[in-house]
């Protein structure tokens, strides 16, 4: 058995139930998982490890619900800089043709830890193309060594140009490939008990990459194995008239057609919804991957989610893939959701100062969304907030520092409103990854070279 106390907090933001934030408070986890939480006085003094975290803010870990790690290789490219989604895509599915095991591998361990610095504690990543011998295992390898919680999505592309769909053949699969390769990965590694650090997720790549066929089988699998189903949907209206043409549906009624709605679903994205598609989501529980940083770099559009926090729909965060953002800063992407939703709240010149204008997006709910969203549309009650038997997960940041000088009356508001900064501690189930503001799995130096390197060879393939 080993123990962790957390103590001398400034401040601890629970994301309880009842959104209580302590101040000078502590925390005492023993074996990964919260086993107290409250004022100094009242909690043990003393610990196998103990961390003074005077003048820090303590929040719980980040939980990021969307990403593509491999694409940590391609940021920035500039034949992608300036595209919409459909020839951003075509432009960079050849360079990831030429994606290897070790590619996956580096991309993968760069990727979590730009996540960890960030305050991230669980990510899900959407791995959809395997070229030349590459495997989700690959990066489970290299995540494992991370110590970060890992929700691993078996995605999949069928449906090649030949057939009408918009990836080139050369990276798309046979779908008795991909279902006996999904099978074959949840018996190895899906681990559904609270404190999991790896769950595995189907997840057909989008509408436009696989068949209808292969959306519904993976739906009978996954629900033969209980694990989660994830795609990307209604991201661009260039979507909407692919599934109309294609499929004679829009992508929510496409989906609903598959047997792919439930609580048991996420969907990334979810710009291009309407009143009606968002009561579908709200009826059958399923949750959405909002991408604020995604949808502004290619210009897909502002996703409607004050309206679907209304409705009650399970909302996260995600980063999104590393050549649509172009970075894997979590506590940014909290800063971007709130700013965007602001720019969406519908209301138009003199009307937004008027008593009943609609809120605004609070720092609060974009956390709420990052943390105890995040968990919801996981499907995990053991992350996401603060509490005694919950994971001890959390991420803090030494309030005394240039970034928020002059923003110390509300210091939750000052870790969203203030330019985004890093962690400088991160815990994972009881365990440091970040300390002192530094990374510990991983050499940062040799990383970044050795990413560069994968990089550059990819790119010049
Ligand atoms: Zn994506």
């Amino acid at each position: 058995m080993t123990t962790l106390l957390i103590k001398n907090a400034t401040l601890i933001v629970t994301m309880d139930g009842e959104d209580r934030d302590l101040k000078d408070a502590a925390i005492f986890c023993r074996d990964g998982f919260i086993e107290q939480i409250g004022v100094q006085a009242d909690l043990p003094q003393s610990a196998d490890r103990v961390l003074d975290l005077k003048d820090h803010i303590v929040l719980p870990g980040l939980i990021n619900t969307h990403h593509h790690f491999y694409q940590t290789l391609t940021r920035a490219l500039p034949g992608s800089q300036n595209a919409n989604l459909f020839n951003w895509l075509t432009y960079l599915y050849p360079i990831w043709a030429g994606l290897t095991p070790e590619d996956i591998f580096t991309s993968t361990q760069t990727a979590l830890a730009e996540l960890a610095l960030s305050g991230c504690t669980t990510a899900s990543d959407h791995l959809y193309l395997f070229p030349n011998g590459s495997k989700l295992d690959d990066q489970i390898e290299a995540a494992a060594q991370m110590g970060m919680r890992l929700h691993a999505s078996r995605g999949s592309m069928s449906l090649g140009q030949s057939q009408g769909g918009l990836p080139p053949d050369s990276v798309v699969d046979t779908e008795d490939k991909i279902l006996a390769d999904s099978e074959r990965l949840i018996l190895r590694y899906h681990d559904p008990k609270p404190g999991s650090k790896l769950q595995i997720v189907l997840a057909p790549c989008s509408p436009f990459s696989v068949t209808g066929e292969l959306m519904r089988e993976s739906a009978l699998l996954a629900r033969r194995y209980g694990v989660q189903l994830h795609t990307h949907l209604a991201e661009t209206e260039d979507e909407d008239d692919f599934c109309l043409a294609k499929f004679g549906r829009k992508p929510v009624a496409y989906m609903q057609s598959l047997d792919w709605v439930g609580n048991d679903v996420w969907f990334a994205h979810s710009v291009w919804v309407n009143d009606d598609e968002m009561n579908v989501y709200a009826h059958h529980g399923c949750g959405v991957a909002h991408c604020p940083s995604s949808n502004m770099r290619l210009a897909s559009g502002i996703a409607p989610i004050m309206t679907m926090l209304g409705k009650g729909i399970k909302l996260g965060l995600g980063v999104d893939g590393s050549a649509s953002n172009d970075g894997s800063h979590m506590l940014n992407e909290v800063r971007q959701a709130m700013l965007l939703s602001r720019l969406n709240s519908g209301i138009k010149g003199a009307s937004r100062s008027a008593p009943d204008a609609p809120a605004l997006m609070t720092a609060r709910q974009a956390l709420s969304i990052a943390t105890r969203g995040g968990a919801a549309v996981l499907g995990r009650k053991d992350i996401g907030s603060l509490e005694v038997g919950k994971c001890a997960d959390f991420f803090a940041i030494n309030l005394n520092r240039l970034d928020y000088a002059g923003a110390l009356e509300d210091p939750l508001a000052a870790v969203v409103f203030c330019s985004p900064v890093k962690a400088d501690y991160t815990v994972v189930g009881g365990e440091l990854i970040v300390e002192k503001g530094e990374l510990k799995p991983i050499d940062i130096a040799k990383q970044t070279e050795k990413h560069n390197a994968a990089s550059r060879r990819l790119i010049q393939k």
